[in-house]
């Protein structure tokens, strides 16, 4: 992964949220932080992260309740839940609502970097398994950007790559242009004005895989609900 790995920091004492900007930063991620509840689980529903550390009690909505909503939009979405409390109800009850694992305040930096690491280790397993997708007469292999049809091959950008990756992960349901905007490019804002950047993706990735790119079997339009990848066809 080229990019840097975006955190979204969700926590309201001003000290702890810096210091954990500062070390994070240090360790060359990419932070944004939020120091309210509603405002923390705006930017988790709109941004893009890869992972999410999240403190519990938060003015406004706690953080139990943020976690419920982030994982019913996307169930895969990496969250560490920082809490002050060590009580085993409080832990279970966030591990539960879907968090991934959590750290007890006061923590060391050592211990926090390295179940950051843990997760985000954890959370590419996915990519990894998804590193060949097959569709009908196509074979695509994410990591090296190229795809063949048994007699001719061809390559991929890595943002078609990307958005092959996310469709054949959600392969079960058609994904909206506005939904691909979000978790593939990043976008947070202006999406009507953006959808119209998916629709040329879609047709650039149809001309390779598609053996008529007007009639596509592989990647197809769902009609008011967005595109979706038959893997596995
Ligand atoms: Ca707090």
């Amino acid at each position: 992964m080229n990019r840097k790995i975006r955190i979204l920091v969700i926590e309201d004492e001003q000290a702890i949220r810096e210091g954990l900007i500062d070390v994070l930063v240090f360790h060359k991620y990419e932070v944004d932080s939020a120091a309210t509840g509603p405002q923390g689980l705006e930017m988790a529903l709109t941004g893009r992260f890869d992972l999410i550390l999240l403190d519990i009690m938060l003015p406004g909505m706690d953080g139990y309740e943020i976690c419920d909503r982030v994982r019913t939009a996307d169930r895969d979405q990496p969250i560490i839940m920082l809490t002050a409390k060590t009580s085993d109800e409080e832990i279970v009850q966030g591990l539960k609502l879907g968090a991934d694992d959590y750290v007890a305040k006061p923590f060391s930096i050592q211990q926090l970097i390295l179940r950051i690491e843990a997760v985000l280790r954890r959370s590419q397993v996915g990519l990894e398994q998804a590193r060949a997708i097959s569709l009908s007469g196509i074979e695509i292999d994410t990591r090296n950007l190229t795809g063949t049809n048994g007699t001719k091959e061809f390559a991929f950008t890595k943002r078609e790559i990307e958005l092959l990756v996310y469709l054949a992960e959600h392969g079960d349901r058609p994904i909206s242009r506005e939904e691909l905007l979000v978790k593939v490019w990043g976008y947070a804002k202006n999406l009507d004005i953006e959808t119209r950047t998916v629709d040329i993706h879609i047709a650039k990735i149809r001309r390779k895989i598609e053996l008529d790119p007007k009639d596509p079997q592989n990647l197809i339009t769902v009609r008011g609900a967005g595109y979706r990848l038959m893997v596995g066809a």
